[in-house]
């Protein structure tokens, strides 16, 4: 369905995140989270709720924290790390655990430039809430190293994790994509969705975490903002 025409200075927001609640699907080991009443309408005047989620609960940022010991955490990285001009990446059409290596990046070489928000789309999105989306294509080391390489900060993908996931009777422990990226002092945003969307591609892509003073990562609202300017 096309869009309406927007008037000038107004800006059409793309959602690109999943839902949270008790089905938002988790990293193998980890809980999904659990949402409690704490205050009632009906007992207190206002409504609020107990949050218990674990700190990569769907569509969230990693901080370099979540795997090196001397890593910034996530309120002391810059918060430029979290916008910039989408850059999205089509990686779909791929079997089950794939590596993407560094020739999938060449159709948008001139784009992969400090700024750039790369977003990498397997299209494994629609496999959420499913076994399958465990078994995601995932970003080689040496595409990774490839995008730091280039000044790339911030990286995006519809799946878990940028690394295979361990699951079942797959025993991944190669986390070379989030290694290179977080080691360059970025961020991986993961569980993305709906990257497909013809007008994210060069809109301006904004994934802003909670301000956690020693986070290793949080959920984040990630959105595209589309203006016709
Ligand atoms: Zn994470």
């Amino acid at each position: 369905m096309p869009s309406e025409p927007l008037a000038p200075g107004r800006v059409r927001v793309v959602d690109l995140s999943h839902p949270v609640g008790p089905s938002t699907q988790v990293f193998p080991g980890d809980t999904p989270p659990v949402v409690s009443p704490a205050c009632s309408l009906a007992a207190d005047g206002y409504n609020s709720v107990r949050l218990d989620l674990g700190s990569h609960t769907g569509t969230h940022a990693d901080a370099p924290y979540h795997f090196l010991e001397d890593g910034l955490r996530l309120g002391d990285l810059p918060l430029d790390r979290f916008t910039g001009t989408a850059v999205v990446v089509d990686a779909t059409g791929l079997a089950p655990r794939t590596a993407i290596g560094p020739e999938a990046f060449t159709p948008w070489e001139g784009r992969l430039a400090p700024g750039a928000v790369v977003l990498v789309r397997t299209g494994w999105d629609r496999h959420y809430g499913t076994e399958d989306y465990f078994h995601h294509p995932y970003l080689s080391g040496e595409a990774a190293r490839m995008l730091v390489e280039r000044g790339v900060r911030t990286v995006g993908l519809d799946t878990l994790s940028p690394d295979e996931t361990p699951y079942a009777e797959y025993e991944a422990d190669d986390w070379s994509a989030h290694l290179a990226i977080l080691g360059a002092g970025g961020t991986v945003i993961e569980n993305l969705r709906g990257l497909g969307t013809a007008e994210v591609q060069g809109a301006r892509f904004c994934a802003f975490p909670l301000r956690l003073e020693s986070g290793d990562g949080a959920p984040v609202r990630a959105v595209a903002l589309v203006s016709d300017e």
